[in-house]
């Protein structure tokens, strides 16, 4: 079958990771690849990463990630150091290696590519927040789809002969629908990226992912609402800032 579920971003958030693998297999899904920060945020960083270990499927690598493997976290604000900190402590040698294993980029399936922030330069950590952003990752883009996170708002770019453009149109529906399905057109380019599963930031707090059906050439967007209350609930019971537990309820 070739549908792929393409999540990202999932940051310690085991409710919301619970409600899209559920949904994720509702949505007759063959596959699932991950775009990275597995860990990082919220209260469950050990269980999210044993979970996307165990299902052996491709990952790259994201900035939490790297941040929490080389222990440094000097490009953090305080809050996401306090956060990492705390997640280092959850993890032990074995969760480490995998981490230090994990790519920056990677092809599948001759499908598609992944990666969490930019392919121009995958380690820079850079923020695609509009089409003129997204300008240089397209020049290394070889293939027609490219999926990446990193700014966990799930967002269209696409590259059209030199034009690269933003599909705002059909975006704008995501919410309000719960589900986008983006036809792919012969010799367009797409970067997309699929948002968040475990910290939305554009005010929608249920989480974010998307799935590329191979044969119908097509992406499909989905919304899945989760115990946001109780994801909200275990980052203050585990004492990390409460800020973090806030942004959940209010998807910011
Ligand atoms: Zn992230």
């Amino acid at each position: 079958m070739p549908r792929t579920a393409i999540i990202s971003d999932i940051h310690s958030n085991l409710h919301a990771l619970t409600a899209v693998i559920e949904d994720v297999q509702q949505q007759l899904c063959s596959d699932l690849v991950c775009l990275g920060d597995t860990v990082g945020y919220n209260a469950y960083p050990r269980e999210c990463l044993e979970y996307i270990r165990s299902l052996n499927c491709p990952v790259v690598r994201g900035n939490h990630d790297e941040e929490v493997l080389k222990g440094e976290y000097l490009k953090m604000n305080p809050v996401a150091k306090q956060a990492m900190e705390w997640t280092r402590q959850q993890l032990d040698e074995s969760h480490i290696q995998w981490l230090a294993r994990l790519p920056f980029v990677r092809l599948v399936r001759s499908q598609f590519v992944m990666v969490h922030a930019t392919l121009d330069t995958p380690k820079n950590w850079f923020y695609i927040l509009n089409a003129s952003d997204a300008t240089s990752s397209f020049n290394h883009q070889a293939l027609p789809l490219c999926f990446h996170g990193h700014t966990h708002m799930p967002r269209v770019f696409y590259k059209d002969g030199p034009q690269v453009t933003e599909n705002t149109e059909s975006m704008a529906q995501l919410s309000a629908q719960g589900e986008v399905i983006i036809s792919l057109q012969a010799g367009v380019k797409y970067f997309m990226n699929v948002g968040a599963v475990g910290q939305s930031r554009d005010r929608d707090p249920r989480a974010s992912y998307a799935i590329f059906d191979s044969d119908a050439q097509t992406v499909t967007f989905r919304r899945v609402a989760y115990d946001v209350q109780a994801a909200h609930d275990a980052v203050l019971a585990v004492g990390l800032p409460p800020y973090l537990a806030e942004r959940l309820l209010i998807g910011q």
